[in-house]
């Protein structure tokens, strides 16, 4: 008789998601079934579960993915970084499972955009293998995933959001060039706000400054290394950025980030640059977030504006060896502040969507 397992499916968006039993699928050549032991909800999950964006049904939600390795298919032997995979180890994985071979994947170096791109949780379950996302008790790896073997040191807390908040800003800081002694602006005092903060710390970067509206984040993004964390909630546009100015002999920050998520970020951010500076767009990741600003400012002023979706393979390593190295220095494990088993996982998107949660962590 075929084995089942469990999985949490949203049916609908804007419904609880349902405990649904699918057969786990026979493991293929090149392909991995794991045991998810902890799987953290992201910004994005909350989106497709509100409905804020598209997405098909019934799907296992979950990306932020940390498991063991169950069974290895033919052919796999060792992760992406050439180090050797057995039964048992704790590994996570990229967000998406590439050709390889597409015009964007080989010419163009945005393996995140692959035309044939499949992402855990985002796309359809209904098929087998079924088990493509995180809210599950296994997740099946087909073989352009990139797998990365998580160090000894690291708890399964600690790991699971650089499968995407971490990862993400690894890419972000290097698509704004960050350089030591720079001044930084970090909008949004998330867990992207925090690793932003942390890797910001550890380029060594002179002012990182940090806003939000919520004080006991931006109390806790101090210990991630914020010089500066500022509630802007009653501030005028204005008075933030003669502050962030202030704090920058009068010039305005090197680069920003915009890790918060709202649109109306993003003119303040642009009007904290320096002449020349740099600004990453990270957080509105669902369609509708308009803005307006005026052109000539970014032209007069040469500024460069980036937006950063996802990241590429080597982004998810770097990410997983910085949580290695500096463990010591920054309270990682913090970013998980809330946990539920997957019978309660409504209730942990709820808490998700309320910001009282910085991550809130699904164990099956
Ligand atoms: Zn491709
Ligand atoms: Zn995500």
């Amino acid at each position: 008789m075929t084995k089942t397992a469990r999985a949490a499916v949203m049916t609908a968006a804007g419904k609880d998601l349902e405990i649904v039993e699918y057969p786990l699928p026979g493991v293929e050549p090149g392909c991995l079934l794991v045991k998810v032991t902890c799987c953290t909800i992201c910004g994005s999950d909350v989106h497709s579960w509100r409905g804020r964006r598209a997405a098909p049904t019934p799907a296992i939600l979950g990306h932020e993915i940390v498991g063991e390795v169950v069974e290895l298919g033919e052919g796999v032997t060792r992760d992406t970084g050439d180090r050797p995979l057995r039964v048992g180890d704790r590994i996570t994985w990229t967000i998406m499972d590439n050709c390889g071979k597409c015009y964007y994947c080989r010419e163009k170096g945005l393996m995140m955009k692959c035309r044939y791109l499949k992402k855990y949780g985002h796309d359809s379950c209904e098929e087998p293998p079924h088990f493509i996302g995180g809210f599950a008790e296994y997740c099946y790896l087909t073989p352009g995933t990139c797998v990365v073997k998580i160090p000894d040191p690291l708890g399964d807390e600690e790991v699971a959001p650089a499968n995407c908040a971490l990862a993400t800003v690894v890419a972000a800081w290097e698509a704004g060039d960050v350089k030591p002694f720079e001044n930084v602006l970090i909008q949004g005092a998330g867990a992207l706000g925090f690793y932003a903060a942390a890797l910001a710390r550890h380029y060594g970067c002179r002012r990182i400054v940090v806003t939000d509206i919520l004080d006991h984040r931006l109390d806790l993004i101090k210990s991630f290394g914020a010089t500066d964390a500022i509630n802007v909630n009653r501030m005028s546009d204005e008075k933030i950025i003669q502050t962030v100015r202030n704090l920058t002999d009068g010039f305005g920050v090197d680069c920003a980030m915009e890790v918060g998520g709202n649109p109306d970020l993003i003119p303040v951010g642009l009007r904290c640059l320096r002449t020349g500076g740099r600004y990453v767009e990270v957080g509105n990741s669902a369609p509708g977030a308009l803005f307006t600003y005026d052109a000539c400012d970014i032209v007069w002023r040469r500024l460069t504006l980036t937006g950063i979706h996802n990241y590429d393979a080597r982004h998810l390593q770097a990410g997983v060896d910085f949580l290695d190295q500096t463990r010591e220095e920054f309270p990682f494990k913090d970013i998980v502040t809330h946990r539920v088993t997957m019978d309660n996982i409504n209730e942990g998107l709820r808490l998700a969507d309320s910001g009282k949660a910085v991550r809130v962590a699904v164990i099956p």
